[in-house]
């Protein structure tokens, strides 16, 4: 098995198979957190797990290895704060990081009629 499949849209599973329990989990956690992480968005929202469970198996359905991230055509935070913009990789550090940009984007949105550019 040395050619990996294109990843499948829910989240990225390396032909690990999935939990039964996993839809289940999955709704329970954007009922409690509907929102993404890094930008509060409530549209295109994935469920991300801090450990990759194909690596963590035993945390695949452990609330506190789960985050909610959105997945936009134009920016796409699981895919940017969650694996540092590889699905092969994971970010130790996505909680931090996408608390980070969301109190930014506050910040930047509460000034007033600013476009947020990066720089
Ligand atoms: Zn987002
Ligand atoms: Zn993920």
């Amino acid at each position: 098995m040395d050619a990996q499949p294109e990843p499948p849209l829910d989240d990225r599973c390396f032909a690990v198979p999935r939990s039964p329990h996993w839809p289940a989990v999955r709704a329970a956690h954007l009922k409690e957190h509907p929102t993404c992480a890094a930008c509060g968005t409530t549209a295109n929202l994935e469920v991300h797990h801090l450990k990759p469970f194909h690596l963590f198996p035993e945390l695949e359905l452990d609330p506190a290895n789960l985050m909610t991230l959105c997945e936009s055509q134009s920016h796409n935070d699981h895919l940017l704060f969650g694996h540092c913009l590889s699905w092969s990789t994971f970010n130790p550090h996505a909680v931090d990081d996408s608390a980070r940009y969301l109190d930014r984007f506050h910040a930047v949105r509460g000034k007033g009629p600013r476009t947020m550019e990066e720089g």
